[in-house]
């Protein structure tokens, strides 16, 4: 049995960057656990889909990945979600997002707790295995690349510094993000994901929300890592956000952000008007500062 993407399940890929499960379950077959064929045949399929998604202007680099969420149960299949790497020119390297990050970003901020899988069209670095190793149930997360087996993480990340050398007994999306809808603002939903951002080594919350011109908004969270160099600030996230749920907005368009951020050790502010400055010279940030409660 063949397992192809449709005409349908593409379209709604390229429009939205992610597939429900209900489209899953009808392309891929239906599974209660672990991987199926299925699946794993669709998720190497969408790559070059969500390579398309690709902001790589310093490297040329083009990356795309693909997540598979947690068993929906209403289907008995995952939703794939896309990612795909984000550079910034005039800005340094390590501002980047990686297209591993940013897939399991997008699973996250959909409401998922977990991902059972993460495919991408060129094989993951040492960065972004650390970064998959910080999820909820890393020992069952599959690693697949394009005409490899899959391979469990643990299999590419052996004696990995782990978030307990550092106290931290906390791992990111076991907490999934629930927002109340878009209906109710930008600045409400900037507290929504601040609130749900993952910050057990800073304890800072913050989020970003861009607002577009038309006045439609995307967001994103913070996300640390104890490694600390593979954290997404929210900045990171609001953008990676932005290039995978609507593809046809340019940069450009964003007219305004803002920043919800709590006081602490650290602040995204300085940063966040960096690559602002850098990618929408004339859009302005806005910090609204958050506090428990
Ligand atoms: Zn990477």
């Amino acid at each position: 049995m063949t397992f192809r993407l449709d005409a349908p399940a593409i379209m709604q890929l390229r429009e939205h960057g992610y597939l429900p499960a209900s489209e899953m379950a009808r392309l891929g077959g239906a599974g209660s656990a672990d991987l199926t064929p299925g699946w794993l045949a669709l998720l190497e399929e969408s790559l070059p889909l969500a390579v398309e998604r690709s902001h790589s202007p310093v490297s040329s680099f083009r990356v795309g990945a693909a997540a598979l969420g947690q068993i929906d149960a209403r289907y008995n299949a995952p939703a794939l979600y896309f990612g795909a790497n984000l550079e910034f020119p005039g800005l340094p390297l390590h501002n980047s997002v990686h297209a591993e990050q940013a897939a399991v970003a997008h699973a996250w901020l959909h409401g998922e707790k977990g991902v059972s899988a993460v495919a991408a069209n060129a094989a993951p670095c040492g960065h972004c295995r650390q970064f998959l190793l910080e999820l909820g149930e890393p020992s069952s997360l599959s690693i697949v690349i394009p005409g490899e087996p899959a391979r469990a993480l643990a299999d590419l990340l052996p004696v990995a510094f782990d978030p307990s050398q550092l106290g931290v007994n906390m791992r990111w999306m076991q907490a999934p993000f629930v927002s109340s809808g878009f209906e109710q603002g930008a600045e409400a939903y900037a507290r929504e994901l601040a609130a749900a951002s993952f910050a057990p080594y800073t304890h800072v919350r913050a989020a970003v929300v861009l607002v577009l011109k038309g006045g439609e908004y995307v967001g994103g969270a913070a996300v640390e890592s104890v490694a600390y160099n593979p954290s997404l600030g929210p900045m990171h996230v609001a953008l990676s956000q932005l290039a995978l749920r609507a593809p046809q907005r340019k940069w450009s368009e964003v007219e305004a952000a803002l920043l919800v951020e709590s006081e602490g050790l650290i602040s995204y502010r300085a940063s966040s008007e960096q690559i602002l400055r850098a990618i929408a010279p004339g859009s302005c940030l806005e910090t609204v500062p958050w506090s428990e409660g």
